[in-house]
């Protein structure tokens, strides 16, 4: 029983967690990368980095990401697609 109030205690954090990135991103809740494992989008091997990419080249939103990751400017991790450098040359050349 315990195992299972606990289960339900995770499941209810990571809603209350989630309830504010699903606010500023409604499409994240179609994304390719919503079950996978969110180090692999800020992995430091080479392996995590293609294992995120994969997830990109299919994921049905990867343009509303893209967009999302240039207008916030995040600076850090895979975001439709792109690395930190493709997307600092994309803001280089849109500047
Ligand atoms: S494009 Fe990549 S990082 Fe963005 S939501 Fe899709 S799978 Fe996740």
């Amino acid at each position: 029983m315990e195992w299972a109030m606990n289960a339900m205690d995770d499941t209810l954090e990571m809603e209350i967690l989630a309830a504010p990135i699903l606010e500023e991103r409604p499409w994240a809740v179609f994304s390719a990368c919503r079950d996978a494992d969110p180090d692999i989008f800020f992995g430091a091997t080479k392996e995590e980095t293609k294992q995120a990419l994969a997830l990109c080249a299919v994921c049905p939103v990867r343009s509303d990401c893209l967009e999302h990751a240039l207008e916030a400017r995040e600076r850090f991790g895979i975001w439709g697609g792109t690395t930190e450098s493709e997307r600092r040359k994309i803001l280089r050349r849109i500047a």
